[in-house]
């Protein structure tokens, strides 16, 4: 496998150049004191050489190694302790924590870059840092001032580390059936029993304490998903004065063995009548952790496109080195017995949907990232409200929409190796393994496409999908002639999205199965028409600056090949959307 190289120029082409970020940054008070252009591309070079120079190497070896369970003890793959401290300690695990508490404060936007960089150079360490942060962000927003100075400064600085324990073993999905329970006791503290499984980094030996967020039911706790509390549960209990005190009850039962991303512990976590402190008010944990669950949502999708770069990175690079074959159009290089396969019109096709899929992603997990610090920072509450509703319509999009096209990307990049692809040394099949978990945890992919139809764009009535569409249509009725290569087919893509929302929406009242069954198709499409308007949007910057160098031509080359080879499939989906669900009840259970 290649080394891991920081795409930094790409990144800040799309920040810089694509978005000019430090436009928005200078109208949000919180962010305009601290981070500029300079400020932010120094961040970035500096997580670029900590994720390529100390974590990439230890991705193939954590892969071979994986953790380990020992009468509840887990031990991470060698290496993985010195990394975390030097990730820890670069201020890399609270680079977008509230400064108040010791974070650094940066904007979504950066963190997002430097999320993939770090799950790049290796997606099992990467979750560590990230499920840490998330915890930090539902404490940060909805715990207690004094539970927020107790824990965050610790996490933030990477001594103590966060989980988030949802899951149970009937209870995925379905959140409302869980059956934790939590008994308030007379300190105002809740005993919590239950046992939770799949918790990713529930235990290891990264950090001297676990802080876990639990969801638990208090006992007059109503049924459902209205009856869900939240709990902040650490590993050692702490101190008044800060120290660490007793082990808290709380144990790991054992450690999943797993398909892909092997050096992160997923945990069975048994909790034994364990000390907690709620986290907001009894009956709102479902909402509380939803705060988290916006980022790391969109945190998931950018781990499939973290995955989809590094294997682009091997793949770029084999494919002009290895030599098979003769170019159809006769021999290119003659001093060799063959040709390099990035000769074949089909290895191109590989590269280029590699290269569209993850620039296209790269910029539309941008673009959400930037409304989230719309959302956090602005002081104008229209302003606010519009960017919280893009949030919530965009996030399922770039949860599951990037995981799905990683997945197709790994893929490519392990097929362009041929039976190389196949051998674990080149690290391909790895990175295919690793990604398959994106599409399947924080909400299987499934759901997301249920939540963008069903809660987003029905439930708001198409109010959010107006945002976005608007957004698009102000676009394209503005853009200069020269952009009409890209902008034509946009507004295709964005009219056909607007008559197969209208006409589901209308289809949806009729039949409740309507809604479920077109989901899928429906954010695909959705997804390729938000990819279409980002590769617009850089199509305009790299014509403007053609001139300018290979890396311009590049972009507009792939921008051709976006609109040529990727946006028509919205064709054929848009079809199956249209079919209905008829077809999908025409068996019964027993009849399959
Ligand atoms: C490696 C790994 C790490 C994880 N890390 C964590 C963690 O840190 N914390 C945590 O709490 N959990 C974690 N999980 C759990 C993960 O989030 C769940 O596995 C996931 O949400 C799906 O739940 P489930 O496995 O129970 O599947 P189920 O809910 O049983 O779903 C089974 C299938 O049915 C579909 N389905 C279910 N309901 C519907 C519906 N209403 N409509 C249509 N389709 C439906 C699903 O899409 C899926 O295809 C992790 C899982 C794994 C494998």
């Amino acid at each position: 496998m290649a080394d891991y190289k920081a795409p930094l120029r790409d990144m800040r082409f799309v920040l810089n150049e694509v978005f000019e970020v430090s436009k928005l940054w200078a109208q949000l008070p919180g962010l305009a004191e601290v981070v500029d252009e300079d400020t932010a591309n120094a961040i970035l070079e500096e997580a670029g050489k900590v994720t390529g120079g100390v974590i990439a190497p230890l991705n193939r070896m954590g892969d071979e190694e994986g953790c380990s369970w020992n009468n509840g003890v887990v031990k991470t793959p060698a290496g993985f302790q010195d990394a975390y401290k030097a990730y820890s300690e670069g201020g890399w695990v609270g680079v977008g924590g509230d400064p108040a508490f010791g974070g650094m404060g940066m904007p979504k936007v950066i963190s997002a870059q430097v999320e993939e960089m770090v799950n790049s150079a290796n997606l099992s360490f990467g979750l560590y840092p990230m499920l840490t942060a998330g915890a930090c962000l539902s404490i940060n927003a909805h715990a207690s001032e004094e539970l927020k100075e107790k824990y965050l400064p610790n996490m933030y600085s990477g001594v103590w580390a966060g989980s988030m324990c949802l899951t149970e073993p009937h209870a995925g999905t379905d959140l409302g059936i869980i059956r934790t329970k939590a008994e308030p006791q007379a300190d105002g503290s809740y005993k919590i029993s239950g046992t939770k499984i799949f918790i990713t980094g529930g235990e290891h030996d990264l950090t001297e304490n676990i802080i876990h967020l639990v969801l638990a039911k208090l006992p007059d706790a109503p049924a459902g998903p209205k009856g869900i509390s939240l709990f902040l549960v650490p590993k050692v209990l702490v101190n008044e004065d800060g120290s660490l005190g007793e082990k808290n009850s709380l144990s790991c039962g054992s450690i999943e063995h797993k398909m892909g991303i092997k050096a992160s512990a997923t945990c069975v976590m048994n909790f034994d009548g364990a000390t907690g402190w709620i986290v907001d008010a009894p009956n709102k944990g479902l909402a509380a952790m939803f705060t988290m669950m916006n980022y790391e949502r969109l945190g998931v999708g950018i781990q499939g496109l973290s995955l989809g770069e590094r294997s682009y990175q091997s793949a770029i690079e084999y494919a002009r080195e290895r030599i098979q074959s003769r170019a159809p159009t006769g021999p290119v290089a003659k001093d060799k017995a063959a040709d390099p396969i990035i000769v074949h019109p089909d290895v191109r096709r590989m590269l280029l949907t590699m290269k569209a899929l993850n620039e296209g992603g790269r910029a539309f997990s941008s673009y959400v990232a930037m409304q989230l610090d719309t959302a956090k920072y602005s002081e104008d509450p229209a302003t606010r409200k519009r960017a919280e509703e893009l949030v919530a319509l965009l996030t399922p999009v770039a949860k599951a929409f990037l995981t799905d096209m990683a997945l197709e990307t790994t893929v490519h990049g392990q097929q362009i190796f041929g039976g190389h692809g196949y051998i674990r040394e080149w690290g391909q099949e790895q990175l295919v393994r690793d990604c398959r978990i994106t599409q399947i945890y924080e909400g299987t992919n499934g759901i997301q496409a249920l939540d963008l139809v069903g809660r987003k764009v029905i439930g708001s009535g198409g109010a959010y999908y107006k945002h976005f569409a608007d957004e698009i249509k102000a676009f394209t009725d503005s853009a200069d002639v020269s952009l009409a290569e890209f902008v034509n087919p946009l507004k295709d893509a964005i009219a056909n999205l607007e008559q197969m929302t209208a006409d589901l929406m209308e289809r949806a009242k009729a039949n409740s199965n309507e809604a479920g069954a077109a989901s899928v198709e429906y954010l695909q499409v959705f997804g390729y028409t938000a990819y279409a308007y980002m590769w617009a949007l850089m199509a305009r910057t790299a014509l403007a600056k053609q001139g300018e160098g290979d890396f311009y031509v590049s972009k507009l080359g792939t921008a051709r090949f976006f609109f040529a080879r990727l946006l028509p499939r919205i064709h054929s989906l848009t079809a199956s959307v249209k079919a209905g669900s008829e077809s999908l009840y025409l068996l019964d259970a027993s009849q399959f």
